[in-house]
């Protein structure tokens, strides 16, 4: 090719300024404000937060100073409506459903430090990425296991796993067809990267983007990234403007709690972070997930003094649902079972099952041994008996990917969580998928819990026709063999 004359130089050079100037993006989390806030909080009096919380009651959400009242208040009184009202707020708009995924790690190949990590470059330990064929053979026990939804895993690295690796890793379970059905929906959660590169996720069909802040406190994060790309606080902050540059405007954000002194702080930052998204593309995140800190290889957990405990997390859990009542919550393994039972009352809609979270983790009993799992997980149980211990307590698990597949993303997802429509479109996808699972997956003892939950479930959809329609569904789902409906 030609060199370009120096006009033309010019002309390049100014555009990868603006493309630098782009992805650099700007701090949008304003600490002094969060900290006086905070401050302020600790002298709201009990009537005022009485107040804020009849109008949490009326699903308003919240604002920022209502927020921070919120998180400090320790007063029993205040922790028990907090929590009545979380509890409403799950039931009327998600109802008893729980939406099923499982993480799939494909790399550990890492460049960052992230301290509390053990893929961070410091630790060392046999580094190794699936093979296309190994990636199907986790997608194979994963099916079989039930699930329909996945959250793709990575280190970065761009050497050793490029984004071509990640879409080829997408591709082929994508590809990959099943006699009970297929993996509907691929969620990734790699490293913040760049426009280009997220259009590249969106053309190969993504669900969520999803991706932790890890902290919104400045200085905790670069405390705790002193290396590689991820040390950039604002380029990480800002990757969910180029997900959207991109084309995505499916994201989910969430913080690692247990890295910063206040967790409270964090769960402001998640505030801001959201509006953020709001006022700029009309959308905000479609799910918060909230990690804590566990224990992994290579990092010692005594080394890391604000681990958040659990009537603290508890709280933060039910005042983010409270916060943003149309934000999916996601809580992972990383919880035990008590902890997992419990916030599922309060505001979870979405959890893991059956999970690994080291590369080749699934196909690990059947060929290896060595592993280095990113973090010990606290839920050991397997698929099927988390499943089928949600239902003894009175919910729904779900497999729909009905929205992703309707093209029902960003902000149109919100319009019908707002509306209220939940009930007409999510139940009906919930029972249909939950009849489909336990005949491609269930005995009969479970079977006839599944159909006990129809019966009782079927009434509560509120459209007639729709309610007729899942009922003949689940027909055909159980005499015929026919899969795959949704609405
Ligand atoms: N490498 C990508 C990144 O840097 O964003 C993808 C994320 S990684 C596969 C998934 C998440 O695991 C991280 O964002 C972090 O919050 C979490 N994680 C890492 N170490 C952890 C630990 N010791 N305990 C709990 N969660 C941890």
């Amino acid at each position: 090719m030609d060199e370009p004359d120096a006009g033309e130089k010019t002309v390049a050079a100014e555009n990868v300024c603006e493309e630098e100037k782009k992805n650099a993006g700007e701090n949008f989390i304003n600490r002094e404000y969060i900290e006086g806030l905070l401050k302020e909080a600790r002298n709201v009096d009990d009537g005022t937060i009485g107040r804020y919380l009849d109008k949490a009651e009326n699903f308003e959400g919240l604002n920022h100073r209502e927020i921070a009242a919120l998180l400090v208040s320790d007063a029993p009184e205040h922790l028990q409506r907090i929590f009545d009202i979380a509890g409403k707020i799950k039931r009327r708009i998600y109802g008893n459903r729980i939406v099923m995924f499982a993480p799939l790690y494909v790399s550990d190949y890492c460049v960052n430090r992230c301290r509390y990590c053990s893929f961070n470059n410091g630790h060392s330990f046999t580094r190794r990425k699936l093979s296309m064929d190994e990636v199907r053979e986790e997608v194979k026990i994963l099916e079989k296991m039930g699930h329909k939804r996945l959250a793709l895993e990575a280190g970065e690295h761009d050497g050793e796993c490029p984004i071509d690796y990640i879409l080829d890793c997408i591709h082929s379970i994508y590809g990959m067809k099943f006699e009970n059905g297929a993996i509907r929906r691929v969620n990734v959660n790699i490293a913040a990267t760049t426009v280009e590169n997220y259009r590249k996720l969106k053309e190969a069909g993504i669900g969520t983007y999803i991706l932790f802040q890890e902290t919104y406190h400045e200085p905790t994060y670069t405390r705790l990234h002193p290396a590689g790309p991820k040390k950039d606080f604002v380029r990480h902050l800002t990757a969910f403007d180029r997900a959207q540059e991109g084309g995505i405007d499916d994201v989910g954000g969430g913080v690692l709690f247990g890295l910063a002194a206040d967790p409270y702080f964090e769960v402001l930052g998640l505030m801001l972070h959201n509006e953020h998204l709001e006022e700029r593309y009309n959308v905000g995140f479609h799910t918060i997930s909230v990690p804590r800190l566990c224990s992994a290889p290579g990092m010692n957990l005594g080394e890391f003094p604000h681990l958040v405990d659990d009537a603290v997390f508890t709280k933060i859990v039910a005042v983010i649902r409270i916060a943003v009542p149309f934000t999916g919550m996601i809580l992972s393994t990383r919880e035990n079972r008590v902890m997992r039972n419990k916030l599922l009352q309060l505001g979870i809609s979405q959890i893991s099952a059956g999970s690994s979270t080291e590369v080749g983790g699934y196909m690990k009993g059947e060929r290896r041994e060595a592993a280095n799992p990113q973090f010990l997980v606290n839920d050991e149980r397997s698929a099927v008996s988390i499943i089928s211990e949600l239902m003894d307590d009175g919910h729904i698990p779900s497999f729909c990917t009905a929205c992703y597949r309707s093209g029902r993303t960003g902000d149109r997802f919100m319009i019908l969580a707002k509306s209220g429509q939940i009930r007409n479109v999510c139940l009906p996808n919930a029972l249909m998928t939950l009849s489909e699972y336990s005949m491609d997956y269930g005995d009969d003892v479970f079977r006839e819990k599944v159909a006990a939950i129809i019966d009782r479930e079927v009434p509560e959809i509120a459209d007639e026709r729709i309610r007729r329609r899942t009922i003949a569904n689940v027909e055909k789902i159980r005499a015929s063999g026919e899969r795959d409906f949704f609405v």
